[in-house]
């Protein structure tokens, strides 16, 4: 961002002015010590949840300023290589905020968990949040399958992921870098998140489901993996061909007890959970896609 819009941006003096810039300093080191810290840009809960202060305002400003990075796709190198972790004392300055601010704009307009690397800035930080808005056409037994809930924003950085039991899923996963695609992954049910929030504070939780299968996806953009890396590679295919069979022996899809290799299974493809664990597909734009296959098939 250019250095000015920085500036601009950068946050105010912690104390108010008036009364207590006209103070004298021992004065204003008591007021001082009697002030609860006020956080610059927000509030992290150990969940990970990130609650902004009304005054950070890189929202309206990443907007006016400059506008959203795009989501880099796969060939590109930063999609390959190591983050690297963010300075804890770095993190409350305008950088690391706008950077956070933009990438919980990107992943509210376009899916359900961003990585750094997926917007070419190489730094260990993820975020990721599930609407009921963006679960609304997906079928209950879909959600339920999937264990799929609605979770608030989270930003997660410098993270940890690792298994909190050996229990696994089997589902379709998509990736914002991988656009236009779709392959069965397995996942751990239940992860352990740990790192920081975006106010520094540690965090540190469970995330099952659903969400454990976003932690992981996000995890792995930031050692430069793509869940094209993990999947059953017989199942890869276009997102406009999910209804299409599976290979005979296709692995039963759905939550599986313990790691293992993917069971053999036939039966209906159809599969559930045929959902993007990063981009969702809105309803508008599988109606969308639906008339372009008409077009295609008028031609
Ligand atoms: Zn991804």
């Amino acid at each position: 961002m250019a250095p000015a819009v920085t500036a601009a941006l950068a946050p105010s003096g912690r104390l108010p002015g008036g009364a207590l810039a006209r103070a004298s300093s021992s004065s204003r080191r008591r007021a001082r010590s009697r002030l609860p810290p006020r956080p610059a840009y927000g509030v992290s809960r150990p969940d990970g949840t990130w609650v902004e202060n009304p005054t950070n305002q890189f929202a309206q400003l990443i907007n006016i300023a400059k506008g959203k990075r795009d989501v880099v796709q796969a060939g590109t190198p930063c999609l390959r290589e190591i983050a690297e972790p963010i300075p804890p004392d770095q993190i409350d300055t305008a950088k690391i905020q706008e950077l956070v601010q933009e990438m919980l704009q990107i992943c509210r307009d376009r899916g359900v968990g961003l990585a750094a690397p997926q917007i070419g800035v190489p730094y260990r930080v993820f975020v990721m949040e599930d609407t009921e808005e963006g679960m609304s056409d997906v079928p209950a037994e879909d959600l339920a399958a999937q264990d799929r809930a609605p979770f608030a924003a989270k930003v997660i950085i410098n993270p940890t992921v690792t298994p909190a039991s050996a229990a696994t899923a089997l589902f379709w996963e998509g990736c914002l870098s991988v656009q236009g695609y779709r392959g069965l992954v397995r996942r751990f049910l239940a992860v352990r998140v740990e790192g920081l929030g975006a106010d520094g504070a540690p965090v540190d939780f469970v995330a099952k489901g659903w969400q454990a299968r976003i932690a992981q996806h996000e995890m792995d953009h930031l050692n430069g993996v793509l869940y094209v890396d993990r999947m059953d590679t017989r199942t890869f295919r276009r997102v406009d061909k999910l209804d299409e069979p599976l290979p005979g022996d296709h692995p039963e899809l759905g939550p599986a007890p313990k790691i293992g290799p993917c069971a053999a299974g036939g039966g209906d493809v159809r599969a559930r959970g045929a959902d993007d664990v990063e981009g969702f597909i809105g309803k508008k734009k599988k109606a969308a896609a639906a008339g372009n296959k008409k077009k295609r098939r008028s031609r």
